[in-house]
């Protein structure tokens, strides 16, 4: 059996723990000395200038959206294939979200599209680097500046990717991460973060996520209580050290699939568009999916996909932005993921390649 995911802890697992019996010692679980450290220690690492850890990275992109002052009457311009959890939050700040298609190359949002769904109500472009792929930045803020729109970055699939050598996050006014189990960093349960390029808007960000609590006792607004607990902060902290090895492990299978694989009428395999793509997923597509997928469980390899259904089609978005994309449309229908994390062993690509090359003949 080759699993799709192991969640377990594994190389971390001593430092894992020793964390969190230091928080139970210490007795301090919510807004307390692990937090700060981590959000100096992410912020560095991710090359922003400050970092906030809240509940989830839905909500790191709702209280990113509000510390920008984005809300009720605005639109935000985002991209049709992404956990729905992107447009979702959109929604939370109380802004609408617009979509523009992916380019078919990078399965990212398409800068034009992009140029093309601004109104006078556009207030920010939210893009995503989807699957650890980082999105055409340096269109995207040419058409930012043009328009004087916000960049969001929606970084939850893209911890320490690059984009031209960049790190992203760098490129808008905030990033947001989730430390959702299953991503790159992970925690031992909800968790996410957001940084801000200016100071005011993480200030704002910290009383954002704090129920509005401008000091003790005083609340300036109402919103969400969202923060990270130390529990997770001090996993994160130990976690972060394995990140950048877990970051190399991750492209070395990636370029060990790019060579087991050769693009064909079942398959196609993406390019990759940077080398700072990060590799949360490796998605393959196929005109095919449901055979190839059945083919491949029959042979004990569990697939997934990432996303079925584009966004602006689901239930909860159709009325609100019905918008076309015909590339997404047609990704979401070829699109499946491969195995790939930091424990999967080098054997187990070449047996999902070897599966496929026998598919390909028998074609
Ligand atoms: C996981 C994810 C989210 C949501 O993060 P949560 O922590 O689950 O709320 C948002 N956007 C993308 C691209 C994601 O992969």
């Amino acid at each position: 059996m080759i699993p799709f995911l192991r969640l377990t802890p594994d190389e971390d697992s001593q430092s894992v723990r020793e964390a969190i019996d230091r928080v139970i010692g210490r007795g301090w679980f919510v807004l307390g000395p692990k937090l700060d450290a981590f959000e100096t220690e992410f912020a560095a690492a991710t090359g922003a200038p400050h970092a906030i850890g809240v509940g989830t990275g839905t909500d790191a992109i709702a209280i990113a959206l509000r510390a920008l002052g984005i809300g009720p009457g605005d639109e935000v311009i985002t991209a049709p294939v992404s956990a729905a959890y992107s447009a979702l939050a959109i929604m939370m700040a109380g802004a609408r979200p617009v979509f523009a298609d992916i380019s078919a190359e990078r399965l990212t949002i398409d800068p034009d599209a992009v140029a093309a769904a601004v109104t006078s109500r556009t207030a920010a472009i939210l893009p995503v680097h989807l699957y650890g792929q980082p999105a055409d930045m340096t269109a995207l803020v040419r058409v930012a500046g043009r328009h004087s729109l916000a960049i969001v970055e929606d970084c939850c699939q893209a911890h320490l990717a690059t984009c031209e050598g960049r790190p992203v996050g760098s490129f808008g006014a905030a990033a947001a991460y989730s430390f959702y189990p299953t991503k790159n960093l992970g925690a031992l349960g909800d968790g996410g973060a957001l940084t801000a390029a200016a100071a005011d808007v993480a200030d704002r960000a910290r009383r954002l996520r704090n129920g509005g609590q401008s000091d003790k006792y005083h609340h300036a607004e109402f919103r969400v209580n969202s923060r990270l607990d130390e529990i997770q902060a001090a996993i994160l902290r130990a976690r972060l050290r394995f990140l950048p090895r877990w970051t190399a492990r991750r492209r070395a299978l990636a370029q060990a699939y790019r060579s087991a694989l050769q693009s064909g009428p079942m398959i196609t395999v993406p390019r990759e568009c940077d080398p700072g793509h990060v590799y949360h997923l490796f998605p393959v597509l196929s005109p095919q999916r449901a055979v190839v997928q059945e083919r491949l469980n029959a042979a004990g390899v569990e697939t997934l996909i990432h996303y079925p259904i584009p966004i602006p089609r689901q239930p909860a978005l159709a009325e609100v932005s019905p918008d076309q994309c015909p590339i997404a449309d047609r990704v979401c229908a070829e699109v499946f993921s491969l195995p790939l994390y930091p424990a999967l062993p080098a054997e187990a690509v070449a047996k999902v390649a070897e599966v496929l090359s026998t598919l390909a003949h028998r074609s």
